[in-house]
């Protein structure tokens, strides 16, 4: 029994070092997120740290409480991390007006229908270089061949519609190249450009939404088409 020991003993030491050292490893690693951690702690404290409280937002600690144990914040966490929110989503909801952009008639952008109820979203703005389609419909054609920025307007469901286009925030993303196809395509019910919803199985044919609703056409929310 104790040669069977002391043979296998020699076999268990040896492999400790390479273990070591990737938990060596794992430590640096551990230790270079602690300080980018703290530097944006420190960050969000500097900004969103309330004036009037003494305590700072620090290290969140294990209390136990009936054998359970819960995180629990410092001083004034809750009300730093809903300060942080708050602006984070005040900038993204954020309307700014772009005062170097044509200003454009309040009509809907693809289907030519103007917003009399005042259901119109926007301004959005789409910078143009140059505009293949100037939607005439909208405003005046300027004359210098420079980068023009358009404001432009939208039917919620119109934009909703639109292939390609998405919202992010405040903002329409794609919108320049979009707008580029859509004002180039005219819609089979009305015959006006803007039109966004290609018709199945008929080649080059699209239509407006209002347009697509009007006739009865089946619309495919999950493919942006629809059946005429
Ligand atoms: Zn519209
Ligand atoms: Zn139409």
């Amino acid at each position: 029994m104790e040669i069977v020991k002391n043979e296998a003993s020699p076999e268990v030491k040896a492999k400790p070092p390479p273990r070591k050292r990737r938990k060596a490893q794992k430590k640096k690693v551990e230790d270079d997120e602690y300080t980018e951690n703290k530097i944006f702690a420190n960050m969000i404290n500097q900004k969103f740290q309330p004036k009037s409280g003494r305590k700072k937002d620090e290290t969140p600690m294990f209390e136990v409480r009936n054998g359970r144990a819960t995180i629990k914040n410092s001083g004034n966490h809750e009300q730093t991390v809903s300060r942080t929110l708050d602006y984070h989503m005040n900038k993204l909801f954020q309307w700014e007006e772009q005062s170097d952009a044509v200003e454009s008639a309040y009509s809907c952008a693809l289907c030519h229908i103007d917003g009399m109820k005042r259901e119109l979203f926007g301004p959005y703005y789409a910078t143009h270089n140059p505009v293949k389609h100037w939607p005439t419909f909208l405003t005046k054609k300027p004359s210098a061949k420079k980068p023009v920025k358009i404001e432009v307007w939208f039917h919620g469901s119109c934009a909703l519609w639109a292939p390609n286009v998405h919202l992010h925030g405040s903002q329409l993303t794609n919108l320049e190249p979009q707008l580029d196809i859509f004002w180039s395509q005219t819609c089979a019910v009305c015959r006006k450009n803007g039109a966004s919803i290609p018709v199945q199985n008929k080649k080059n044919t699209f239509v407006h939404y209002p347009c697509a609703q009007n006739k009865g056409y089946k619309l495919d929310e999950h493919a942006l088409l629809c059946n005429s």
